[in-house]
């Protein structure tokens, strides 16, 4: 591993033998039991981390909540500055962070800037944002009044994330929800426990810089149980949560039963419909990319292809070739275009899959199998994998978080696609490749497709931090990031002021006394 500079990049971001999991800044609450951190990429054991009890979770509450009294009180812009000083700060340290993501949860070098670079986006977006804080001012029925809106921080939001994006998850979280006037408190997935480490120093560091108090980005580490603390605690308003779909279950009614609010950004099933008039050149770089890229454990992966008959042949065959030059290993060398999966359950999750198709009656046009070969010791290395399937086949009915493609054949007009493509419990990220503007508008229709993000000649996979991002029915229904997401991470208030010596009422009532 020491090939890769990993051990320079630990030091810089300050990641030791064994972390403590749970802070709130400076100050280190940790007397959990302690969890091992492996890569994917070689087995090796990066570090270990203290994880957070329930005695530790309360002092890092307290510390949150009376940190968010003074956090509230700064103007939005000030909030803004600090959060363009963060960004700034990972700017600095953009390589060794991307490293540590890349090691740590197994994607590509590239990959691991680009998801720090994700983080630098949303910050500039956020900083933006710290003056646009709109509410609407409307007019009163009533003479000499005035009404208007205005949005006002939660207080503590909690913050839960998955493995796969290990840093900038909590980024378009907590960059937004900082600059609203909210502190955060984030478990990362117990699965990359030192990429959330390795961002609460950094976050650290900038309010420290800045003679801000301790509590206004905190992290607790562990497992479920770690999670549970924060979505049963009815002193935080708001959990975001991203995961399993079976996750993001238990954490709504646990929120819903306290009457909290729960942002879900949960899983997909993500297709791409091919048309008679698809360039194909496009469709295999948007579908291998898709299918095969961060191993298939994206929660935007495209999953599903949905290839019109007369194209069927051509485009299978193409995207089989494409298969056969894929080179499988070590991501952080950039030779390589498919890394390891996470660990080896999501490799038995994988065989299971494999086996599952065929026996539905599934046909394995590209078999994949697991490596075991010199350079593949940690055991998570396998092939991509490509069956002919039918919609309605369960397996193809769930998200396997691994490179398995289906190939789903259809014929007739566009609206037979779109059912197919509409017809999963999932609604995340859906594309069409077309350059039939009929159909590309019928896709983008109300009657099209039913996802949260719904393309045109390009992937599923991959967003820009500009765009709402999430999904409908099972993924949750949940938005992070651009547009007017930030509006969740606050609550509105409307106001009415009479500047008369009178008090008319609403609606013409009479109350005379
Ligand atoms: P996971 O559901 O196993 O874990 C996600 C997080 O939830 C972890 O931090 C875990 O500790 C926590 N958690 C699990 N059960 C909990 C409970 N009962 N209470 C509180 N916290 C709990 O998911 P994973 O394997 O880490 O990630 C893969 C999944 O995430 C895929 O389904 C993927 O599609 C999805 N995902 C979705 C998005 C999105 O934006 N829609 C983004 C990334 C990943």
């Amino acid at each position: 591993a020491s090939d890769f500079g990993i051990y320079d990049a630990l030091k810089v971001l300050g990641i030791k033998e064994i972390n403590e999991g749970s802070s709130t800044g400076t100050n280190n609450f940790s007397s959990g039991e302690t969890i091992a951190s492996f890569s994917p990429v070689d087995g090796s054991l990066i570090a270990k981390v203290k994880t957070t009890t329930k005695e530790d979770y309360e002092q890092v509450m307290g510390t949150a909540t009376a940190a968010y009294k003074e956090w509230r009180t700064k103007p939005a812009p000030q909030r803004g500055e600090i959060v363009r000083q963060f960004g700034d700060k990972l700017r600095e340290l953009k390589e060794p962070l991307g490293k540590l993501v890349s090691y740590e949860m197994g994607k590509s070098y590239q990959e691991g800037l680009g998801e720090v670079q994700e983080m630098i986006d949303i910050c500039d977006f956020a900083v933006g944002l710290s003056r646009q804080l709109h509410g609407l001012t409307m007019h009163s029925e009533r003479p000499g009044h005035r009404m208007y809106e205005q949005y006002h921080p939660l207080g503590v939001v909690g913050i839960i994330s998955a493995f796969n994006f290990p840093v900038a998850v909590w980024a378009w979280n907590t960059a937004l929800a900082w600059i609203c006037g909210d502190v955060c408190i984030w478990k990362p997935s117990e699965k990359t426990p030192l990429c959330g480490i390795a961002c609460q120093h950094i976050a650290a560091t900038v309010f420290k810089e800045n003679n801000l108090p301790e509590g206004i980005s905190c992290l607790i580490n562990g497992d479920y149980t770690v999670g549970e603390l924060m979505t049963g605690d009815a002193r935080i308003p708001l959990v975001s949560a991203t995961g399993s779909i079976r996750m993001g279950k238990i954490v709504a009614q646990a929120v819903a039963a306290r009457l909290g609010k729960s942002l879900l950004e949960l899983g997909g099933n993500n297709a791409i419909i091919v048309t008679p008039d698809a360039d194909i050149k496009m469709t295999v770089i948007g579908a291998v990319f898709g299918a095969v890229g961060t191993a298939g454990q994206r929660c935007t992966s495209t999953r599903r292809l949905i290839i019109h008959e007369s194209m069927y042949d051509k485009v299978k065959n193409a995207i089989v070739a494409a298969y056969n030059q894929l080179r499988i290993g070590n991501p952080l060398d950039e030779n390589n275009h498919v890394g390891p999966l996470i660990d080896t359950d999501a490799v038995l999750q994988y065989n299971k899959a494999l086996q599952q198709v065929v026996n539905e009656g599934g046909n394995l046009i590209v078999e994949g199998g697991v490596l075991e070969e010199q350079g593949y010791e940690s055991g998570c290395y396998v092939r991509p994998a490509i069956a002919e399937a039918e919609n309605h086949f369960k397996i193809v009915q769930h998200e396997t978080f691994a490179p398995v493609l289906y190939l789903i054949k259809y014929s007739g007009d566009v609206e037979n696609a779109i059912a197919i493509q509409n017809g999963v419990l999932q609604g995340l990220s859906s594309a069409i490749m077309t350059n039939n503007l009929r159909e590309a508008e019928q896709f983008l229709s109300a009657w099209g497709s039913d996802c949260g993000i719904a393309n045109v000649n390009i992937g599923t996979s991959g967003a820009e931090i500009g765009g709402a991002f999430g999904g409908e029915k099972e993924t949750g229904g949940g938005r992070e990031s651009g547009s007017d997401a930030w509006k969740v991470y606050m609550r509105r208030q409307t106001n009415t002021i009479n500047y008369t010596t009178e008090l008319p009422l609403a609606q013409g009532i009479k109350f005379d006394l």
